[in-house]
């Protein structure tokens, strides 16, 4: 009976990837997001970031642990999407989760939209830029409490700036 139940968990996995669902965008944090998504052409951002941060942000790669200086950066301020600048995290929810990329407890709200990738075997969520949609990271449930989110995000797709600074305007 047991090995009957393993099985059936084990079939209803390998079907998973086949759930329509995966293709849903959702945005975190409001009901209706006060940001209009942009419909920019995805090569019309090659001009206005760099090339690896192209492969980041519009072709969803990811960057080695430990190569942002944004791990390590622990000053107050705002980290903002890289190609269009929407302000997506504050520093006060950022935290040392030793895993080489920024981490953060928890977006600011309604600025990002997740979505279900199967890249991997098991279902992830990926989440991305809610106005631009650049691929930022993926959400994990093995963050501090109390709400024990870890926003596992690419440093490359980021930009800091300063509390002092001003934010730069939003790219249309
Ligand atoms: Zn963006």
């Amino acid at each position: 009976m047991k090995r009957r139940t393993l099985l059936q968990s084990f079939a209803a996995l390998t079907v998973l990837p086949l759930i329509p669902a995966c293709s849903r965008s959702q945005v975190i944090g409001e009901a209706s997001s006060p940001i209009i998504p942009l419909n920019k052409p995805n090569k019309e951002w090659r001009d206005l970031v760099s090339p690896r941060a192209y492969q980041i942000l519009f072709e969803e790669a990811t960057e080695r642990p430990e190569s942002s200086n944004l791990v390590y950066e622990e000053r107050e301020g705002t980290f903002v999407c890289a190609a269009c600048y929407l302000p997506l995290f504050e520093s006060a929810h950022k935290y040392e989760s030793w895993t080489g990329w920024p981490s953060f407890t928890q977006p600011i709200a309604g600025h990002i939209a997740t979505k279900l990738d199967f890249k991997m075997i098991w279902p992830r969520t990926e989440y991305h830029c809610a106005h631009c949609r650049g691929h930022q990271g993926h959400l994990f449930s093995d963050g501090p409490p109390p709400r024990g989110e870890r926003w596992c995000n690419n440093g490359i797709a980021l930009r800091f700036v300063l509390k002092e600074e001003e934010l730069p305007a939003l790219r249309t």
